[in-house]
């Protein structure tokens, strides 16, 4: 049996005080959770998330990273950097950073590499648009994506690593992709991590989706075979809201 996840992605949202705000008050409501909660919080209100969520079974991710150690990179933030403020997780990836930041798959990839060097866990956003939705090649397409993604890996990183299945088209959209949808495409990526690194890595990687996941909408995803949680933008910044997530 596979632990449901759950990883709110804040985006560029919350200041430091908002963000040890929002932890407070989710605190309470997720205490009982027997699923995984994340928060991931923009670089500046790391150090506040990492305190509020002291002693809570709330842990704490960054939104992306650089894949160098240190040097030149202006702007940018190395592993090291996030793994001694307490972080464990790292979205890696995001339709957002594919479509605004040239993130390819390909630093997708170095990305991934460095996270686990540094003991990080990446959680990995793979995805289509609408129109490649149209073209039919959403799966192939995942499948890719995942395969890119993951080389180089071992069986035993990858069994660690969290892929999240989110259609961009779905995204801050208020347009969920269906069960259905969304099933299929989870057991597809799912596949493809059998065919490269075996059925016990199969078995073990967690498999999100995302995509206006809502209070309304979570249990019934997360109900499916495949889905083992989900990551989630809008709905995480409210307290109230995420927490029904959580908890589904
Ligand atoms: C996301 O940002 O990863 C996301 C899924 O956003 P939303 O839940 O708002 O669609």
């Amino acid at each position: 049996m596979r632990q449901t996840v759950v990883a709110g992605n804040w985006k560029m949202n919350k200041t430091p005080a908002q963000t040890t705000e929002l932890i407070n008050e989710l605190k309470p409501l997720v205490a009982e959770s027997k699923n995984k909660c994340i928060v991931c919080v923009p670089f500046t209100s790391l150090a506040n998330a990492i305190e509020a969520t002291k002693g809570s079974n709330i842990e704490v991710g960054a939104q992306n990273m650089y894949f160098e150690e240190s040097g030149a990179y202006t702007g940018e933030i190395a592993p090291d950097m996030l793994c001694e403020m307490g972080v464990k997780y790292v979205i890696i990836g995001h339709s957002e950073r594919r479509q605004y930041f040239a993130e390819t798959d390909e630093t997708v990839n170095k990305k991934v590499i460095k996270a686990f060097e540094h003991g990080l866990t990446p959680i990995i956003c793979v995805g289509e648009s609408l129109e490649q939705r149209e073209q039919g090649i959403t799966v192939e397409l995942c499948s890719m994506q995942t395969k890119i993604a993951l080389k180089s890996l071992s069986a035993d990183q990858v069994k660690k690593c969290i892929i999240a299945y989110e259609p961009i088209w779905a995204i801050g959209t208020g347009k969920t992709a269906t069960t259905d949808q969304a099933e299929e495409v989870c057991k597809a990526i799912r596949e493809t991590v059998e065919e490269v690194f075996g059925k016990d890595a199969a078995n073990e990687i967690i498999i999100q989706y995302g995509g206006s996941v809502n209070a309304g909408n979570s249990k019934e995803l997360f109900e499916k075979e495949n889905i083992d949680g989900g990551l989630v933008g809008g709905a995480s910044l409210k307290a109230a809201d995420f927490s029904v997530i959580v908890n589904s």
